[in-house]
């Protein structure tokens, strides 16, 4: 008996059917055929899950992500082209006998056993870092998904991963990291650096601006040039001395850990003053100052010392010779959250295209200037330590105005 059979597909108006037709014919006793007996089986379905399968598998065959799937016993059931060439297995090598543990190094199999597939399990799906073991016995970094899928009563159907190569991404995260470390050492050396050798060299020119004074004093009265050229060397002494000492501040600034210190602005303002008494009067400046501090002010003192110092003796420093009076006024007002200081003069002002520069480093706006051009970026530097903000209206031959908010640490 012959039975002929064929797949045959057509268009029909509610769709297109596959059907598969199998024919048997009936012969005579003379071999003629006198009857053909036939059915058509409807095929649809079936061809439709085959090509949606053809269409997945040449995906899982073109990533060149490793994908595999493991039985509910960790067996391999299918491993992917990719997944196959990295670890160097062949086209067709038979899987079946190898398991999740044959393909990772011992410290990977135990991620995956221990955490991976028991996650995947509760949750359904598991990401992490791990490894492949190649057949050559070289480790590759890998990024891996493993995912459960169970049938309706719960039982683990099968667990399916997905792997992706991360050797290129884990060495340059490792050389980022060499980097970073190399880079801190040598921070830190520069900054151990700088600050030792400001602070030492800060000695010699205490006694040279002692040994100046003494020369002063016995010198004669009646020589002017020489008291006059004494002068001089004082200043250049003295100008030298604030450099290093704005030098060691930036570098205390960016070492040292932010401190929590009880802060009365009173006497914070006190001891500018004081410091400053000596160029108080000149010009006939006034220092007016204004606090209002009923809540009790956390922060670090020493820095908020250096942020008022730098921008008081500023509105000094740049006073307007030309007005009849100069003006400094401070007003202070503290909150729970934060205190908040203007810093107001009548001075020379800033010109508009100098606002912005006026906190880099080295920077000066003005030939006025003697200093070192550092303070505005100490202050600006500072202030970020202790999360603080500064503001600046200025306007040539009129004045200027910062107004500085720093942060209250009381409440953290
Ligand atoms: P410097 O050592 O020159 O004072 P700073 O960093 O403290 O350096 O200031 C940078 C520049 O900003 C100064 O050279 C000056 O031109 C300008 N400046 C700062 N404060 C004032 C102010 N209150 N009035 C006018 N100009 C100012």
């Amino acid at each position: 008996k012959k039975i002929v059979r064929w797949e045959e597909t057509s268009d029909y108006p509610n769709g297109r059917l596959t059907g598969e037709v199998s024919v048997s014919p009936t012969f005579d006793k003379t071999g003629n055929c006198i009857r053909l007996v036939g059915a058509v089986h409807d095929i649809t379905e079936r061809k439709k899950t085959e090509e949606e399968r053809l269409r997945l598998s040449s995906i899982l065959e073109a990533t060149s992500d490793f994908v595999g799937i493991a039985a509910p016993d960790q067996r391999i059931t299918f491993l992917n082209q990719a997944g196959r060439k990295a670890l160097g297995y062949g086209e067709m090598e038979d899987l079946s006998q190898t398991k999740v543990s044959d393909y990772s190094p011992d410290w990977a199999t135990e991620i995956i056993l221990k955490e991976g597939i028991p996650a995947a399990l509760n949750n359904g799906k598991w990401i992490g870092e791990t490894a492949f073991l190649t057949m050559a016995g070289v480790e590759i970094p890998i990024s891996q998904v493993i995912l459960s899928h169970k049938n309706s009563k719960g039982e683990l159907q099968y667990l399916s991963t997905i792997s992706r190569d991360i050797t290129v991404q884990k060495e340059s995260e490792h050389k980022l990291e060499q980097q970073n470390r190399e880079l801190q050492k040598t921070n830190s050396e520069l900054d151990r650096f700088v600050y030792s050798t400001s602070h030492d060299l800060r000695a010699p020119l205490k006694s040279m601006l002692g040994l100046i004074r003494i020369t002063k004093e016995s010198t004669e009265p009646g020589n002017s040039m020489q008291h006059e050229r004494l002068e001089m060397l004082n200043k250049s002494v003295i100008k030298l001395d604030d450099f290093i000492e704005d030098i060691l501040h930036y570098s205390r600034n960016t070492r040292l850990e932010v401190a929590k210190d009880e802060i009365n602005f009173e006497e914070v303002i006190q001891e500018i003053r004081s410091s400053h008494k000596f160029m108080e009067g000149t010009r006939g400046l006034k220092l007016q100052v204004e606090a209002h501090q009923k809540e009790k002010f956390i922060s670090d003192k020493r820095r908020v010392n250096v942020i008022l110092n730098n921008l008081i003796s500023n509105a000094i420093k740049y006073g307007d010779e030309s007005k009849e009076k100069s003006f400094v006024k401070i007003f202070i007002r503290c909150s729970k959250e934060n205190a908040v200081i203007t810093i107001e003069d009548n001075g020379i002002g800033i010109a508009d295209k100098d606002k912005e520069k006026i906190f880099e480093m080295f920077y000066r706006a003005t030939k006025l200037s003697t200093g070192s051009g550092l303070g505005m970026y100490i202050v600006k530097e500072t202030l970020e330590k202790l999360g603080g903000k500064i503001n600046m209206e200025s306007e040539l031959n009129k004045g200027t105005k910062f107004t500085v908010e720093i942060p209250n640490q009381l409440l953290l």
